[in-house]
């Protein structure tokens, strides 16, 4: 190689390393098929989430919601919240607000399982609508999109209006939904400027839906507002839209 070349070469694989993820940088410290390299953690998977009786989290997993009380959540006045505990499953109380955990987290990945009511009531926006909110702030919309229809990126699935699912693999009203998702908040610097934004991979039915997208801002309704600074890690939050949606087996494994 030219001494030329070389130089050329090395600076830019300096700009490749410098502009690398952390994975990247990891991965140049172990020589291919290197014994030395430590193994992952071990961890007992959890069963499969839409059979009847719902699934399990896995070993790792902060357990949400067990099945049988909300202790883990409150509402926005920080008071236990109104919705109805059932056997093995909650259900929002319409019109009585959204609940929160009331711990808060950053990236992490994320399982909840969700129920439409049978038989839906309205149309659009309303049948079966509540939310997960990723952060308190970026929803991630539950729906009734089995059968009804809306805007693309209002359905399920859906970064609500930003981006619609990639496919629709919504099943009926009355059973049971999961979403798995892959969450990566926003950084900001220490003067609130936006330094990355935040990232969603989801599963919808274990059917891939959302492709590690970037999203725009926060959640509002017909809007894309910018960024607004928050804290790294912050409450996961299911919205009351006035319908008696159901949800059970919610649990989030935080990423390192
Ligand atoms: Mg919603």
């Amino acid at each position: 190689m030219k001494p030329q070349t070389r130089l050329l070469w090395l600076a830019a694989a300096t700009v490749a390393v410098c502009a690398a993820s952390v994975p990247l940088i990891e991965l140049l410290q172990w020589k291919p098929g290197d014994h030395n390299r430590p193994q992952p953690a071990k961890v007992v998977a959890g069963l499969p989430s839409t059979q009847e009786k719902g699934g399990t989290a896995p070993s790792d997993a902060i357990v949400l919601f067990d099945g049988k009380d909300l202790v883990n959540w409150q509402d926005h006045k920080g008071q236990p919240p109104q919705w109805k505990v059932g056997d093995g499953y909650f259900e929002v109380k319409p019109n009585s607000g959204d609940i929160l955990t009331k711990q808060p987290f950053g990236d992490a990945q994320i399982h909840v399982e969700w129920l439409s009511p049978n038989p839906p009531h309205g149309t659009d926006q309303e049948p079966g609508n509540s939310g997960v909110y990723l952060m308190s702030r970026y929803e991630l919309q539950v729906l009734e999109s089995h059968t009804n229809v809306t805007y693309p990126d209002g359905m399920a699935g859906s970064v609500y209006c930003q981006y619609p699912p990639l496919v629709n693999p919504a099943l009926p009203p009355g059973q049971w939904q999961t979403y798995d998702i892959i969450w990566h908040g926003p950084r900001f610097t220490a003067t609130g400027e936006l330094l990355s934004p935040a990232t969603i991979t989801l599963l919808y039915n274990g059917v891939l839906v959302q492709d590690h997208v970037t999203l725009t801002g926060p959640t509002d309704w017909l809007k894309r507002p910018p960024y607004k600074a928050h804290a790294l890690k912050e409450p996961l939050l299911l919205q009351d839209h006035g319908s008696p949606v159901r949800y059970r087996n919610i649990w989030v494994r935080e990423l390192k």
